[in-house]
């Protein structure tokens, strides 16, 4: 057996559980689930068979189902169990419980009324995905899911565009070529971002490229499967402002203001509707002074 049966303090025990590979669980979240008064979950079948696989006994104990749907209603119960002295174990249908998952509003509630509320940390998809991507790590942004309204999309990503930091999405199959291709018009085409599927299973993949030419690849080759969408950081060229007007003025004797902010974008590592703006208005001015 690898886990132990032993009495648990009274508390609210959040347990982090696999994100593919059920054997990406932690003893300790073994000995809490074997251990504890009282089991929810924000979906019970996943946990009752995570329980299977490890060998764990229900024995008289009933999985509680505290999720996004019923929270409200479910929480008053919980935090009654809490104050009868139990120990009260909640997963969430897979990695950390609070990250894009329910959790929060019972972890407050239970602080406010002075329980005992701790974790038996474990995989997180963003965490897992950021740390094999090959994007800087030291600092980062989880995002969570982008917005579906087309309303407030544009703005949710235009928030992080000059942020120093690895941004990071949770985000469906379905609506990844979308969500790439909002990002390559609001971050530019250049930037480097990562796909990382099916973590932990079969089908891992980290498809690596810049923001076109992942959702070039899509077109080529659709990915299915759930998907942490990972950006690397805004960048930090600060174009000398006169190197940068003096290289448009030179290049717009032989080229297009299109081509001449594709090419200083390139160069500068700037957006390339910036450098266009920048463009249109020198080659504005050199027609008047004509
Ligand atoms: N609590 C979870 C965590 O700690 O990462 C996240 C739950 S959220 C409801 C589910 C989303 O996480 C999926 O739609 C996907 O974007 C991402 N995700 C979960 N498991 C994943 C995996 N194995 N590979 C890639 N992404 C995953």
């Amino acid at each position: 057996m690898s886990f132990e049966i032993k009495p648990l303090a009274a508390g609210l025990y959040f347990v982090a559980t696999p994100i593919g590979n059920a054997r990406d669980i932690t003893l300790r979240a073994l000995d809490i689930l074997a251990s504890a008064d009282v089991l929810a979950a924000e979906d019970t079948r996943t946990l009752r068979k995570l329980m299977e696989i490890h060998g764990i006994a229900l024995k008289d104990r009933k999985i509680i189902a505290y999720h996004d749907h019923n929270g409200e209603r479910a929480r008053p119960g919980l935090l009654k169990l809490l104050n009868e002295g139990k120990s009260v174990a909640y997963a969430s249908e897979a990695g950390t419980p609070l990250i894009a998952d329910p959790g929060f509003a019972l972890c407050r509630d239970a602080l406010n009324e002075g329980m005992k509320v701790t974790t038996a940390p474990g995989p997180a998809a963003f965490v897992t995905a950021l740390s094999i991507s090959g994007l800087a790590s030291d600092r980062f942004l989880f995002a969570g899911f982008p917005p579906a309204s087309k309303g407030t999309r544009r703005s949710f990503f235009a928030q992080f565009t000059d942020l120093q930091a690895t941004l990071g999405f949770y985000e469906s199959p379905k609506r990844i070529h979308k969500t790439l291709s909002e990002l390559c018009d609001i971050y530019g085409d250049n930037r480097q971002a990562a796909i990382c599927r099916e973590l932990t299973k079969k089908f891992e993949e980290v498809r690596k490229g810049t923001l076109a030419e992942l959702c070039e690849s899509l077109e080529n080759s659709p990915v299915k499967g759930e998907i942490v969408l990972l950006v690397e950081r805004g960048s930090q060229t600060v174009a000398d402002l006169e190197d940068l007007e003096q290289m448009i003025k030179e290049q717009l004797q032989t080229q297009s203001v299109k081509d001449v902010a594709a090419e200083v974008a390139e160069k500068f590592g700037l957006k390339r509707r910036d450098v266009y703006q920048k463009a249109l208005e020198i080659h504005k001015g050199q027609n008047e002074d004509e």
